[in-house]
């Protein structure tokens, strides 16, 4: 019996914690991802903030594939055919399953004209090496730099925020921040009071806000946006949005019309029982609206861990797949009525948000901290002595947040 994960995202690290049960029961498990590092999403903007190093916000998944016994094959999957039950990677291997996982997150909405090699994209996360490095080289550059964030909802207003954090203490005369929002308020989806904190925030720390307006296309020195306006524009991050990846239109599967790929509350696409899709990449039964945020694709981790042994199981006992939903009893994913979510603000508060309830303070960043910090602890290796690591990040978090 195999098993192929392909993506390796914030929901299926979840099976990890299986995989040495399922090798134990005869069943060959592969991971398939496009790079060996999965970057936590909640811990990134910190990162390029300067808050924690790269090895704090990043999962080890070639590590944890050698670790539990998983094959790892680092490629991009370009095709699936659910009557061949297989693979196919963009340098032409094809891989085969019995049950399949697809956790591939999203893309970002496609990049104006003259901008897709020039741009970093948010989506998948690990591109956001390339900024990081290029952080780094900024108190050295003798020429002024522009940093350009194409995007200003949750994702894009915590990214210039920290940013823009990091060039204050680091090279405050070296670069300039804006972010650039279509709304008329930066993270149109919170509270306006919210919107209007932070926003003020980000103006205090010397960002550029540019909202009603979007980014049209990049010249070699400007982003010009759709008003007229140029602005000066050294580097360009792409933070506008989620659409479904690509890999689905290689698929018979159906997909909402932003492309997210269609499955039932068990997390099965409705045509092929034995794939389940997890995560950003996948439009749930009745919840097809819900945000493309990580704390829905981390709920759903221990569930499809779950459904994905009933099913295992259920193969094993030689059943049908279509049947496994009922005679299996596999269990139905439920997102939380109202999600919470924490933005660092690169400052010593912390924005928490549920629905139309928020507050900022110094106590939403340490909890914040924590919860990302308690996480990220589960996916060390089982090798790595963790509590002196997790002590520091914490001692560290903790001193950069009274700063
Ligand atoms: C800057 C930023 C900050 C964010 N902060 C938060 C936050 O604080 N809280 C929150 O809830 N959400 C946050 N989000 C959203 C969060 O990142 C996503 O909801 C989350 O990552 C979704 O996880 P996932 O399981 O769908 O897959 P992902 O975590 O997106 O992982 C997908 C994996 O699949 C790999 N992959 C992609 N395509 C292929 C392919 N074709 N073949 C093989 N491998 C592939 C990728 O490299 C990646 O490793 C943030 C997003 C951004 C951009």
């Amino acid at each position: 019996m195999e098993l192929l994960i392909v993506g390796g995202g914030h929901a299926s690290v979840a099976l990890f914690e299986r995989a040495r049960a399922w090798q134990q029961r005869g069943v060959s498990v592969t991971l398939l991802s496009d790079h060996p590092y999965l970057y936590y999403s909640g811990m990134v903007p910190e990162y390029l903030g300067g808050v924690y190093s790269s090895d704090e916000v990043r999962i080890d998944l070639k590590g944890w594939c050698q670790q539990t016994g998983v094959t790892w094959h680092q490629g991009r999957a370009v095709r699936m055919d659910p009557t061949a039950r297989t693979v196919t990677t963009a340098y032409g291997s094809t891989i085969s399953y019995d049950v399949a996982v697809i956790d591939i997150g999203a893309s970002n909405p496609p990049p104006p004209p003259g901008a897709k090699e020039a741009l970093v994209s948010t989506k998948p996360m690990h591109k956001i090496e390339r900024l990081e490095a290029w952080l780094r080289t900024l108190p050295e550059r003798t020429s002024p730099q522009h940093l350009v964030v194409a995007g200003g909802g949750a994702a894009g207003t915590e990214l210039g925020l920290n940013i823009q954090a990091r060039i204050q203490r680091t090279a405050p005369r070296q670069c300039t921040v804006s972010v650039v929002e279509p709304a008329d308020r930066l993270i149109p989806s919170f509270p306006e009071g919210a919107s209007q904190q932070v926003a003020n925030l980000f103006a205090e720390a010397g960002g550029r806000l540019y909202t009603g307006r979007r980014v049209q296309h990049r010249t070699p020195t400007h982003a010009v946006l759709n008003d007229g306006t140029r602005l000066p524009c050294t580097q360009l991050v792409w933070a506008t949005g989620s659409v479904g990846s690509p890999f689905w239109q290689r698929t018979p599967f159906s997909c909402t019309d932003s492309g997210f790929v269609k499955v039932i509350d068990s997390l099965q696409i409705p045509s092929a029982p034995r794939v389940f899709a997890a995560g950003d990449c996948a439009a749930v039964g009745g919840y097809t609206d819900l945000p493309r945020i990580g704390v829905h694709a981390v709920k759903q981790g221990p569930l499809l861990a779950d459904n994905v042994d009933r099913m295992l199981q259920h193969l094993q006992d030689g059943k049908p797949p279509e049947r496994a939903y009922q005679s299996a009893g596999l269990r139905a994913f439920k997102p939380y009525s109202v999600a919470p979510l924490i933005l660092s603000t690169g400052t010593a508060s912390g924005l928490w948000r549920a629905g139309s309830i928020w507050w900022m303070r110094p106590a939403a960043l340490r909890m914040k901290h924590l919860v990302d910090l308690r996480w990220m602890n589960r996916y060390r290796l089982p090798d790595e002595n963790t509590w002196p690591a997790w002590q520091a990040a914490h001692a560290r978090c903790a001193q950069d947040s009274a700063r």
